[in-house]
């Protein structure tokens, strides 16, 4: 009788054990750096270690979020502010120059549960653009908000404005200027820095300059999937170095270098050459392949393959209503890295190392 009763016991505690695993807190963040040619030998190990440390800041920003239950936008907004703020990448603050001598600044995101979206171009006195995307989401009728109206809109919703020199650093200027030097195109004068209340002041102009590999995109996105099973994703970027004409890459257009859907169990934020990520629709399509039963990991390989088959290199990152993250590119690097509930963050910066 107490044998039977012990094995009754044993045989419901063993029941217990998924019903309880399912149980468990489930959120899942991924986030990109930027992809392009990114090689051992072009990254100094001290360069190499400050890009693996601000990734992994980044990750622990979303995590802190995404762990007591917060929304999948607040973990991909706190993550991105981080990496706008800093001048490694290429969005908010060390943001690539226009070819006129500017920073403007593109963002998207888009939440999953009703495939909401906002998107702003041509920025120049937001400090974060993608504070500015979620604001176009939430607080206006519309989609997304271009140049000075897009900055007005920011200000009038209380985002933090600055002078247009914050963010300027002298390493993204030494590329635009290479750039045009090389193109034959005439060079615009150094802008005014120090201008009063710029938080950089004079300093942006004796900081030293180590070159910088000019073929590395340095936008950044975030992928994540919140306790409550909602997906969404959001990517910012200074667009590519010595852009003209009022040029707006992929990461503002919705389908093309952002994209989240519930529906589809998908969420995508992408990097690389915009141009071609437009004429794929990139993210939109990853998602549809996921729909139908294709593996996050496969859809987003197909969909980089196919960008690349046009023209255009980069890469993606993917996130399955599981909470499985997929990372793929047609570049030697991309900086990223991934992190969820029971599973520490890992980073990586090479294609070959084993992703994150
Ligand atoms: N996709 C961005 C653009 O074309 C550039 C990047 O990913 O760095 O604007």
């Amino acid at each position: 009788m107490i044998l039977r009763a012990l094995i009754a016991t044993a045989a419901m505690a063993a029941l217990a054990l998924p019903a309880a695993a399912q149980d468990a807190p489930r959120w899942s963040f991924a986030i990109h750096g930027g992809a392009g040619v990114i090689e051992r030998a072009s990254l100094s190990p001290e360069q190499d270690m400050a890009y693996r440390a601000a990734l992994t800041r980044a990750l622990e920003a979303g995590k802190a979020v995404l762990e007591r239950g917060g929304s999948a936008l607040d973990a991909i907004q706190s993550a991105i502010q981080l990496m706008e703020d800093d001048p490694l990448f290429n969005a908010g603050r060390g943001a690539v120059f226009t070819a006129a001598g500017r920073n403007e600044l593109d963002a998207a995101v888009m939440n999953g549960r009703d495939r909401t979206a906002g998107a702003v171009a041509g920025l120049t006195t937001t400090r974060h653009p993608i504070a500015a995307a979620r604001a176009v989401m939430e607080q206006s009728p519309h989609v997304m908000l271009i140049g000075e109206g897009a900055d007005t809109f920011a200000a009038s919703v209380g985002l933090e404005q600055v002078d247009p020199s914050y963010f300027f650093t002298r390493r993204r200027w030494d590329q635009m200027i290479r750039n045009l030097t090389e193109q034959g195109i005439a060079l615009p004068p150094l802008p005014p820095v120090g201008t009063p209340g710029s938080p950089i002041g004079g300093v942006a102009l004796a900081e030293p300059a180590p070159p910088l590999n000019e073929r590395k995109f340095g936008t950044v996105g975030a992928v994540a999937l919140d306790q409550s099973g909602t997906l969404a994703a959001g990517t910012s970027t200074g667009g590519m170095t010595a852009k003209r004409w009022g040029r707006v890459g992929d990461v503002p257009v919705i389908g093309a270098g952002t994209y989240a859907s519930n529906a589809d169990g998908c969420a995508v934020s992408a990097t690389g050459d915009g141009e071609f990520y437009i004429r794929a629709s990139v993210a939109r399509d990853i998602c549809m392949r996921i729909a139908t039963g294709t593996t996050g990991q496969a859809a987003a390989q197909a969909e980089v393959d196919d960008a690349l088959a046009l023209g255009g290199t980069g890469g993606v990152i993917v996130m399955d209503a599981q909470g499985r993250p997929a990372f793929a590119m047609t570049t030697s690097g991309m900086y990223r890295g991934a992190v969820s509930a029971g599973v520490p963050a890992t980073v990586a910066i090479y294609a070959d190392e084993p992703r994150p």
